[in-house]
């Protein structure tokens, strides 16, 4: 799948999961309300966590994201996961960044906000704002909005990016299961989960499928979202 229809996704899931996990009956103690601009954030959070599996891939786009860091880390990542689409394509990664996400943000926030650059900055190359052959401007031009996204959100409560987090390394992992390789869901278990849909990545199914239904959903959810907050805020002065 493309870095692209892995951000749409993302933005996708969380949409569509905002009025769930609002639900204190489903969620409990765990529940979050959140306002229309945490759901904004979120949803950057959640589309740029939709590419974070692929750090295991040494050689990729995203491993030139910020130069030799990114190299660094995701050929690390690599060795350390089995390889590409091993550990890191599983829901045991996704709850476990989830997870640990939640726990920076709560507790140690300037951790949290370094790897909210680094989110944003593989989402913003991962929708393919980057220049052709140009890593050095890329990876600045990366690291000037990841800093800028950074700053218009480092006054808004997160209490929500365990959910944002797992949420878009989930979507990453169901896109993938729909391409011949599959992916080891149930990791440390063996068995691949393959639906293969997709015969191949950006090929027809993918660009006048996929990419469209992504779109159309993300707009219809987005539009409900904002309705819906505009009614709760009339019928409050009402
Ligand atoms: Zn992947």
């Amino acid at each position: 799948m493309m870095g692209k229809t892995h951000a749409l996704s993302g933005a996708l899931v969380w949409l569509a999961a905002v009025p769930v996990i609002a639900q204190e009956r489903l969620l409990g103690e765990y529940a979050v309300a959140l306002s229309t601009e945490q759901v904004a954030a979120g949803a950057v959070v959640c589309a740029g966590a939709a590419i974070l599996p692929d750090i295991d891939h040494h050689n990729g786009r995203i491993a030139n994201t910020f130069g030799p860091i990114t190299q660094v880390m995701c050929k690390w990542v690599g060795k350390l996961s089995g390889g590409h689409r091993q550990a890191t394509h599983s829901i045991l990664f996704a709850v476990a960044m989830g997870f640990a996400m939640d726990f920076l943000a709560t507790h140690y926030v300037y951790a949290w906000w370094a790897c909210l650059f680094m989110i944003v900055g593989l989402g913003l190359r991962g929708i393919g704002l980057d220049f052709e052959g140009k890593e050095p401007q890329s990876a600045l031009a990366d690291c000037a909005l990841a800093l800028i996204a950074v700053w218009l959100m480092h006054k808004i409560d997160m209490s929500f990016v365990g959910f944002a987090v797992a949420l878009g390394c989930l979507a990453h992992v169901a896109g993938d299961c729909l391409t011949p390789r599959g992916c080891p869901v149930l990791w440390p278990l063996p068995w691949r989960t393959v639906v293969p849909i997709v015969p191949k990545t950006d090929g027809k199914v993918e660009r006048w499928v996929i990419m469209p239904v992504l779109t159309v959903g993300i707009a219809v959810l987005a539009v409900r979202s904002v309705l819906g907050d505009a009614t709760a805020q009339w019928l409050t002065r009402g």
